[in-house]
């Protein structure tokens, strides 16, 4: 179930970050185009306006005399201001920017660095509020030579205040927006793993069901094979042989169905733990000594270490299961004359820590991440001849989990592993 609740979380994310990112784009390409649009229309004005003036002024320059009659030829706008300065930076004539504003206009003139007839915005952000100008500087030509400079201006900070705050609505509701989006996202994505859930469920029951039917039929073989192996009329040592290679393989098949029908209750949650007081030490002890006819086969040593006893709350016949599982890989995957050391120790109040360390042939690095996932095997062959299905650490790992705890396991090829399973007294 977990990892359906994790694909529907990892899908809405996904989703949403996309239409973030989308929103974020349009968000910017919104800012960008109507600044670019409401600057041009206004630097188009401007422009005209800096030539008219220029115009304006040159006519009056010719005739000083029409001073009076050209009095209102100036700009009517109360946005736009002016400024005509001599080659000398006198001033000869303007229409002023406002109060608020002159001091700044009149500082951008002194150091003005744009080209002519560029257009210019620019900020003053000494203020509380900012204050924005766009301005344009116009030479005026007489006979090829400049004889002075028109700067011309109009206040944008109201334009840009606008947009400003056409951008923080739009950005709000693109947050209100995305909120939304998360939220259906959400749901269709609940909605469009039901299937998969039903389907996965079925299976599920299918796997534990048919581990659970094939227990009967494998049982009723079993005991026909050991009748018939005991059975003193069938001479034939052909027959003998067949009948002995029958129970293995029905032994090993008795194995793999319980352990399947161990994996498959584990998926339906239907594991339970039945905790008791339990000596872990001597359950160790146990394996030992029923691994000992399969080490002594091997000259494989068995050591025990740490506590001479050790007792907590536990699943005994799954700690029993764990043990013989990390044991017996470790007799499995040790080469003859090698040692097995298994350790049971309290290194804290209420903590268990067992070790099972072998001498044997190690696991690679790539291949450790993978251990512990049903039916992996590093050699196929190998295992499988050694009665192995694949499933063993994926059941430790999930009688550990049941329990609360860890497992972990550290290795070296050629040298030996050591699994390390932490838990709760
Ligand atoms: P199997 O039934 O094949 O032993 P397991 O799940 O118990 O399946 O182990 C998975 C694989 O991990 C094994 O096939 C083996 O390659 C590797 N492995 C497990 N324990 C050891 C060990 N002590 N030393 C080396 N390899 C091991």
């Amino acid at each position: 179930m977990n990892v359906f609740q994790q694909s529907r979380r990892q899908l809405t994310l996904y989703y949403s970050l996309i239409m973030a990112v989308f929103l974020i784009v349009l968000i910017v390409v919104v800012h960008q185009s109507m600044e670019w649009s409401m600057k041009s229309e206004q630097a188009r004005e401007l422009v005209g306006t800096a030539e008219y003036i220029a115009g304006g002024q040159e006519h009056l320059m010719q005739h000083p005399e029409l001073a009076e009659e050209m009095e209102d030829w100036r700009t009517s706008s109360d946005r736009l201001f002016f400024y005509v300065f001599d080659m000398d930076g006198e001033p000869i004539n303007f229409s002023r920017a406002s109060e608020q504003l002159e001091p700044f206009v009149i500082d951008l003139i002194s150091r003005w660095d744009m080209e002519a007839g560029e257009v210019a915005v620019k900020t003053d952000r000494g203020k509380r509020r900012h204050v924005r100008v766009m301005m344009i500087a116009q030479p005026m030509m007489e006979d090829g030579e400049q004889i002075a400079t028109v700067y011309v201006g109009k206040d944008v900070t109201a334009m840009y205040n606008g947009l400003e705050k056409a951008t923080y609505s739009l950005a709000g509701l693109a947050v209100l927006a995305l909120a939304v989006a998360a939220g259906v996202g959400h749901f269709l994505a609940g909605k469009a793993i039901v299937p998969l859930i039903e389907a996965y469920e079925k299976q599920r029951q299918f796997a534990a069901d048919a581990s659970h039917e094939l227990r009967t039929p494998l049982s009723v073989v079993m005991a026909s094979a050991d009748l018939l192996e005991g059975d003193p009329s069938i001479k034939s040592p052909f027959l003998k042989q067949v009948i002995g290679d029958v129970r293995d393989e029905v032994k090993k098949m008795t194995k793999l169905v319980s352990d399947l029908l161990f994996v498959a209750r584990s998926d339906n949650q239907a594991l339970r733990l039945k905790l008791s007081k339990v000596d872990l030490a001597a359950d160790a002890d146990q394996t030992i000594r029923l691994m000992q006819p399969l080490a002594d086969k091997k000259k494989i040593t068995l050591l025990r270490e740490g506590e001479a006893s050790l007792v907590a709350k536990l699943d005994e016949q799954k700690m029993k299961q764990l043990l013989l599982i990390l044991v017996d890989n470790a007799v499995k995957y040790t080469p003859e004359g090698g040692k097995v050391t298994v350790r049971v120790m309290s290194p804290a109040a209420k903590k268990i820590r067992v070790e099972v360390e072998d001498t044997g042939i190690g696991i690679s690095e790539a291949d450790m991440e993978r251990i512990f996932d049903r039916f992996f095997r590093v050699d196929k062959a190998r295992s499988r001849e050694m009665g192995g299905n694949g499933l063993g650490l994926a059941i430790a790992q999930e009688i550990v989990n049941l329990h609360g705890g860890t497992i972990n396991v550290e290795s070296k090829v050629g040298e030996g592993t050591k699994f390390i399973v932490a838990l709760k007294g």
